[in-house]
């Protein structure tokens, strides 16, 4: 097997990735926080990481894929200001937090299947975990590192930096981190600018709160991604991922609260996806560019000419290097979806593809250069290069400009089934191979009636046939072992 190289964050470098305990493998993904609908930028995250979760289970390693559900504990503001989110839309709608949580989180479980993910292998929840997070909390209070302050426990920001490097994630000193955060004012209850909070003190209308040691209240948001992580995956585990823009705040605290706990690091491999734009714009709600992915698959949006299937958005991500900026245009998702169909296509040629007596093409070498895309830190567009290139061949061999051996026709098949289906989880479109089924039936009466026509000798008729299926776009090509047709 040759090494997977993979881009670190932590080390701002591609490293070869070398697994604790081969082959198990431990994954933790961010999840999402289920108070709305889950908006494209995290489908992306989620879809990256079901490629490269993918990908390590066809390289043979066993992994347990960690991706938490966010329902309690998610302030507005990072940095613990505002609103619960969760009581915020409860009010709003009115329904129980409960409620929110159950509609969102059904949402959120019907888009990734959408998109063809695989669900993770544990899908623990804020919420059911209330437990391991104060448990958490009083080992790093234990070690000198949070303070409580009237019910709320904080974690010591500067304290900790003296031993440990807080800002090592974004490459960043305690000062420059400091020097962009606001002035403390008389009012506040924390000690230091950057210190966040781990437990939160329940106002008399928080509605979800649990008791603590520390009396009634709810989780920090960054404490959970620790508990949950190091009950299921160990204190030091394989690989972290997430959104890009979890790395400052979120997982810089997740670091900082696993290392104050065991003193070790809790992740060899932080890996972050990149964000998405909209023409040109970075996709947010206040730019009014943010369409969510049901409004993608209708075409229900001003910005959008017309729908994408779920899976040509999928090739369409595939496009993209998950590390780089994703562009969604019309014109670029109309060009995956041709490319997504010319792909298909010729999958379905392959099926039918008669064997030669040798080879003019390195079927071999192809199959190589695939992994070689794969394993320099999962270089999607790259494979996709190669697969389009595995296409032509398929086409060409079919209108008989090169031939391929029996071996490399199966080679080809390993090929396609290996990095299109299950490597980056695409799927035929269910509809479309109906309609293909039944188009093919239609065809094959209609060249048999033209045939017939023929050994008549009825010609004007069979020309007739011929022309108005031209006109229709479908064309008929005449061999020695029959007619066959293509659009
Ligand atoms: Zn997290």
């Amino acid at each position: 097997m040759q090494p997977l190289f993979l881009y670190n964050t932590l080390t701002r470098k591609k490293e070869e990735f070398k697994p604790i305990n081969p082959p198990l493998v431990g994954l933790y993904v961010c999840g999402p926080t289920v108070y709305s609908d889950v908006h494209l930028g995290n489908c992306r995250t989620f879809i990256s990481f079901d490629m490269i979760y993918r990908y390590l289970v066809h390289l043979g390693y066993k992994v347990r894929y960690v991706r938490n559900i966010t329902d309690a504990g998610h302030l507005e503001g990072d940095r613990d200001e505002g609103d619960d989110k969760f009581a915020k839309k409860a009010k709003l709608e009115q329904l129980e937090p409960m409620e929110i949580v159950q509609k969102y989180t059904v949402g959120f479980h019907d888009v990734m299947r959408a998109f063809n993910n695989i669900p993770p292998s544990i899908e623990p929840t804020a919420t059911g975990h209330i437990c391991e997070q104060i448990e958490m909390i009083k080992q790093i209070m234990d070690k000198g590192f949070a303070y409580e302050t009237e019910g709320t426990i904080y974690f010591d920001v500067e304290k900790y930096n003296k031993d440990f490097s807080y800002g090592q994630l974004t490459n960043r000193k305690l000062d420059e981190l400091l020097e962009g955060t606001r002035e403390l004012s008389g009012q506040d209850e924390k000690r230091g600018r950057l210190d966040f909070a781990l437990w939160i003190k329940a106002k008399p209308e928080t509605l979800m709160r649990w008791p603590s040691p520390w009396g009634w209240g709810f989780p920090g948001w960054h404490i959970e991604c620790s508990a949950m992580s190091s009950k299921y995956l160990g204190d030091v585990f394989d690989i972290h991922g997430g959104g890009m823009d979890l790395q400052a705040t979120h997982h810089t605290n997740e670091i900082a609260q696993s290392q104050a706990c065991n003193h070790k690091a809790p992740v060899n491999y932080w890996m972050h996806t990149n964000m998405l734009t909209v023409n040109g714009v970075r996709m947010s709600k206040s730019a009014g560019n943010g369409f969510l992915p049901g409004e993608l698959f209708t075409g229900d949006h001003p910005l959008l000419e017309k729908g994408y299937s779920p899976m040509a958005v999928r090739f369409f991500m595939m496009q993209t290097h998950y590390h780089s900026t994703l562009d969604f245009s019309n014109e670029a998702l109309q060009a995956s979806e041709k490319g997504f169909e010319r792909l298909m296509d010729s999958y379905s040629t392959l099926q039918t593809l008669k064997a030669g007596s040798s080879s003019s093409e390195d079927i071999k070498a192809l199959q190589t250069k695939c992994y070689d895309a794969m394993n320099d830190d999962f270089n999607t567009p790259i494979l996709v290069a190669h697969l389009f290139d595995a296409a032509r061949i398929v086409n060409s061999a079919n209108d008989n400009k090169l031939s391929l051996t029996q071996n490399d026709i199966d080679l080809l098949k390993t090929i396609y089934q290996n990095f299109v289906f299950d490597v980056m989880g695409l799927q035929t479109e269910q509809e479309n191979s109906k309609a293909n089924a039944v188009l093919a039936k239609v065809m094959s009466m209609v060249l048999d009636i033209r045939n017939k026509a023929k050994v008549d000798k009825n010609f004007p008729l069979s020309d007739e046939i011929r022309n108005k299926l031209t006109d229709a776009g479908v064309q008929i090509k005449d061999g020695k072992e029959g007619s066959s047709w293509k659009i």
